[in-house]
């Protein structure tokens, strides 16, 4: 199990201090997706933009690369 906060997984622009807990970096995907998406105020407008501009596959897996290294850089929680 490993633990991510909104701000991380923002890498730090915008986000909050809500955490996430996942076995996987596709579940801790799932659950901040529906949390961006509730979201309504500035500091997760970068995110929700993102997953609502419908982003090219290159920047989906850009994206995907990054959040996977940040993923495995984690230390077991
Ligand atoms: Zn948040």
């Amino acid at each position: 199990m490993k633990k991510f906060t909104c701000r991380e997984i923002m890498n730090g622009e915008g986000g909050c201090d809500e955490v996430f807990e996942a076995e996987t970096a596709m579940d801790i995907t799932k659950q901040s997706s529906g949390h961006f998406m509730s979201s309504t105020d500035e500091a997760h407008k970068p995110m929700r933009d993102m997953m609502t501009s419908r982003p090219s596959q290159e920047e989906q897996k850009k994206w995907w690369d990054w959040f996977n290294g940040e993923w495995s850089k984690k230390e077991d929680a």
